[in-house]
């Protein structure tokens, strides 16, 4: 389908919202978001490590890559943090796709975690899968559900689980109000069309080992419940209501950047919910971080600790072209006040709660 009219629909379908960029919203500017939240009277995030008795972070051994080939999704989720969207342009192009695997030739990372936007509309994401997995690497996909609801993806779970890929879905709430509120009218029925799909083929089913995991986020300015009962309940109401089974439950703390951010502002909600975050401070989540193992890669061959510091232009100093990756190991991680969203409460990643 061409890429125009491929747009046209999934706009008409999910009555998406413009990104932040296309708005020209002064959120677009990483530098804004950074002095933003810098401006508010909480205390540093390095001091905040300090007076806990922490040392700064400092990262172990990578043992995930994690790829974000591009900004393009379907949807224009109200939290997200990467301000994706069907207009965005920037796609991971060949020499840094070649550079990627050429890094996973080179190295023993075992886990490769594909993200976007929506990663799937990558023109290559198939054979990244296929490449990947020849070499022997376990290999995630970050997928949204509905991209499978799209005609010329709607083969997408026989061919993941072809490849044996862990997916992990994002779903905010299992009713349709809170879904459709975060990510746009109509998601939370394509979700669960989608969700059905993966069941068929054998995701979530046990004894398949096609691991299917869901993620949910709070739908306000508030912290997840507890993973573990949340995880229990969603597994019953999922079941009763749609008849749909999935492995774990990630219960993830929405990040005070980009269209979350927005949010926070427009809704007056800013300086309480970073307030929340420092007041719930947990040393204990320290270790967990996933900026301690993971190296995430940019669209344009940038490295960054993790997503939410790509997200915030917080590079390393080297490119996916030049790095060594165990010249990365004990390389102090740039923090700055969005991490308070990752020590709160049980902590939060891309694996869910950290403790
Ligand atoms: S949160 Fe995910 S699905 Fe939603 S717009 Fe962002 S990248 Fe796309
Ligand atoms: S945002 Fe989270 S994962 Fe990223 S550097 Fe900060 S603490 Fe680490």
């Amino acid at each position: 389908m061409p890429e125009a009219q491929h747009s046209t629909q999934t706009a008409a379908l999910l009555k998406l919202i413009p990104t932040l960029q296309r708005r020209t919203h002064a959120l677009a500017s990483t530098n804004y978001q950074r002095e933003l939240l810098a401006s508010l009277p909480q205390p540093r995030f390095a001091e905040r490590l300090a007076a806990a008795g922490l040392p700064a972070l400092r990262a172990g051994q990578v043992e995930v890559l994690q790829l974000n080939v591009g900004k393009r999704c379907n949807q224009t989720c109200r939290h997200c943090h990467v301000d994706a969207g069907p207009e965005r342009r920037e796609v991971m192009g060949d020499e840094v796709f070649e550079a990627c695997l050429d890094l996973l030739q080179r190295s023993r990372i075992p886990t490769v975690d594909i993200t976007g936007g929506a990663p799937e509309l990558h023109p290559r994401f198939r054979e990244l899968v296929v490449r990947a997995r020849a070499l022997g690497r376990k290999v995630m996909d970050r997928c949204n559900l509905t991209i499978t609801q799209l005609p010329n993806y709607a083969d997408l779970p026989e061919f993941l689980a072809a490849h044996q890929v862990e997916v992990v879905a994002s779903l905010p709430f299992y009713a349709a109000q809170a879904t459709d509120a975060q990510r746009g009218e109509g998601v939370f029925a394509q979700s669960i069309a989608a969700l059905r799909r993966f069941n068929e083929v054998g995701y979530g089913i046990e004894g398949s080992g096609l691991v299917l995991n869901l993620v949910t986020n709070p739908s306000g300015a508030f912290l997840p419940g507890n993973q573990t009962s949340l995880e229990r309940e969603w597994k019953a109401q999922l079941r009763r209501r749609y008849g749909v089974e999935f492995n774990q439950l990630y219960a993830l703390t929405n990040m005070p950047i980009s269209r979350f951010l927005e949010f926070l502002l427009a809704s007056g909600n800013l300086d309480g919910y970073l307030e929340r975050l420092v007041n719930a401070f947990n040393p204990a989540t320290v270790d967990g971080l996933m900026c301690r193992y993971t190296l995430s890669v940019g669209w344009d061959g940038r490295l960054y600790d993790c997503d939410f510091n790509q997200m915030l232009d917080l590079a390393l100093p080297q490119t996916i072209a030049e790095v060594e990756v165990e010249h990365l190991d004990q390389r102090l991680i740039q923090v700055d006040q969005h991490c308070f969203g990752c020590t709160a409460g049980t902590g939060s990643s891309c694996g869910g709660a950290t403790t």
